[in-house]
């Protein structure tokens, strides 16, 4: 239970792992064979919490897993080991954990339960209880889904078709077998991917073997789609505790996933799943440097003394990480729009102090500038007064 994730860990393990933390709150093994449930590390006998049993000795510590505890049938519990390992009161609660006949492998419980295959599950429904018990859900196109989900998903700076791709699948119209077939069409096809299952959005982008190798490779922990039964009942409980970036990451894996299934479909293409997260890596990267670029840009607008507005602009300016410069020369861009439009007085305004005092300065330089009228260059000659400002020493 203390192990990390890994290099590209398994779909079971990354979801043994995204249920760890539930532990605490009451998950325990359930002892079938004893062959994964670790002695010293594991939650097993349950009013004993993980980490806290005691062995006797020294040479106790050799024994590791559960099943080095049973006898050699692996039905009962062998006393004389037991005896060599734990205090008298802790075989006796061993003793009392039933052991199960069919030599079924040790699995997740959770304390309370009745239902062993439920119990992980109203784990993480516990845990997530907050969010699930503000759900109103209908499966139709008109559910009433948190219009938050949908305000935030159109903010996400990615293009929009994967934007959309993503709200169909929650929404649950994308052309699948499933979908096609609930509408009336016989297709009679399976899963292209996996060529066995039923094709269903939720199967196609998640549940599929083939897909969830894509999952696996991904930076972030997908994993709790175990727990649900549509797209759209995961986000409404989880969505809003992603970061920007996994939601971005998440929408654009549908996206291509979705892209591949339809190459495979009917270009028969064989398409590997392998190269649909570095596209999403890819595009993501695009989008972090379209945003710095965006940055770039500036705008100022146009009001008289009463503070009417007249006009504004808009320009895109390069990449720069100085924001005074770009203030500057959002100045000068505006300056320039305002002699286009014939202003002749005009009172420049910047959020920028420091850039409205260098213009108010006493640099010879800019008091000389504040009376030439349009542009000037000179190559040839210098005029008197600038002449004068080229002899003083610049600070
Ligand atoms: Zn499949």
């Amino acid at each position: 239970m203390n192990a990390s994730l890994g290099y590209r860990p398994s779909y079971t393990w990354r979801s043994l792992l995204a249920g760890r933390d539930l532990l605490d709150m009451g998950l325990y093994k359930s002892i079938g064979d004893g062959k994964t449930t670790m002695v010293w590390k594991d939650s097993w006998i349950l009013s004993v919490k993980r980490g806290e049993l005691v062995p006797l000795n020294e040479e106790a510590k050799i024994i590791t897993s559960v099943c080095e505890l049973l006898d050699a049938d692996g039905r009962t519990w062998n006393q004389q080991v037991l005896d060599t390992c734990f205090d008298r009161i802790t075989v006796e609660k061993i003793l009392c954990i039933p052991l199960n006949k069919t030599h079924l492998p040790d699995r997740w419980a959770w304390k309370g339960g009745s239902n062993g295959n439920f119990l992980v599950k109203s784990g993480y429904k516990l845990a997530m209880r907050e969010s699930w018990e503000n759900m109103n859900l209908t499966p139709d196109l008109f559910c009433d889904v948190p219009t938050s989900l949908w305000k935030s998903v159109w903010k996400l700076p990615i293009l929009s078709r994967y934007k959309v791709m993503f709200w169909r699948a929650c929404l649950g119209i994308i052309p699948t077998i499933y979908e096609l077939e609930r509408r009336g069409m016989v297709i009679n096809e399976p899963c292209v991917m996996c060529e066995e299952k039923p094709e269903s959005a939720f199967h196609l982008l998640f549940e599929c073997q083939e897909v969830q190798n894509v999952w696996g490779m991904t930076r972030f922990d997908f994993s709790s789609w175990t727990y649900h039964n549509s797209l759209l009942e995961w986000m409404t409980v989880e969505w809003d505790r992603w970061g920007r970036e996994k939601q971005c990451v998440f929408v654009m894996t549908i996206y291509f996933i979705w892209e591949a299934r339809n190459q495979r479909k009917f270009v028969n293409e064989v398409v590997n799943l392998n190269g649909v997260w570095a596209k999403v890596e890819r595009r993501w990267d695009e989008a972090c440097v379209a945003g710095v670029r965006a940055k770039g840009a500036l705008a100022g607008l146009f009001r008289d003394s009463e503070g009417v507005i007249h006009g504004a602009f808009m320009a895109s300016a390069p990449a720069l990480n100085d924001s005074m410069l770009v203030k500057a020369l959002a100045i000068k861009k505006g300056v320039e729009v305002a002699r286009q439009m014939g202003v002749l007085d005009l009172v420049v305004e910047s959020d920028s102090r420091l850039v409205i005092d260098m213009l108010n300065s006493n640099y010879k330089i800019c008091k000389a500038a504040r009376h030439v009228t349009g542009e000037q260059i000179w190559q040839d000659s210098l005029p008197i007064c600038i002449n004068d400002v080229c002899t003083e020493n610049f600070h």
